[in-house]
């Protein structure tokens, strides 16, 4: 599946249904919902209304594959909660649950890397073209494609 099919609500809410019908042999009968407010987490679920959030993030960084084991997570939530067992983290069931539908324990993190500023920018003499750098370049050896020779700029 694209990213764009699977960052719809529709194919989150049915995977989630599929998931829990085919891992857990029990419907899933509320709602999923992809939740762009999530910052570091990858799902959340509600107590109250039993619904789930998920972070479209999680799909965006890392796929498919990564989705489906955070879906498992909060279903493991969901489920045991509903059944009235331990639904919390340190809850035994919980882990016993987790570790048999094969859900991630911990989503992996989720902020993206910042790119580092380049410490160096050079720029070819002739044509003109930037090169930014994090390492200084030996300008007796390198030059730029066009044949035209760097000059340091900062
Ligand atoms: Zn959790
Ligand atoms: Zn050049």
């Amino acid at each position: 599946m694209t990213t764009e099919q699977l960052l719809k609500q529709e194919t989150l809410q049915s995977m989630v249904e599929a998931v829990s019908l085919e891992f857990f042999s029990k419907p899933f009968k509320h709602h999923a919902t992809y939740n762009r407010r999530l910052q570091t987490t990858g799902g959340r679920y509600h107590l109250g209304s039993h619904d789930l959030d998920f972070n479209p993030k999680v799909v965006e960084v890392y796929g498919e594959e990564e989705l489906i084991k955070v879906i498992k997570h909060e279903l493991c939530h969901y489920h045991l909660h509903i059944e009235g067992k331990g639904y919390q983290h340190r809850d035994r069931d919980f882990k016993e649950l987790l570790k048999a539908t094969g859900g991630t324990r911990f989503v992996p993190p989720l902020v993206e890397k910042k790119k580092r500023a380049p410490k160096y920018l050079y720029q070819c003499k002739t044509c003109g073209k930037a090169f930014p750098r994090q390492r200084k370049i030996n300008l007796w050896r390198y030059g730029c494609p066009c044949g035209g020779r760097l000059k340091l700029i900062k």
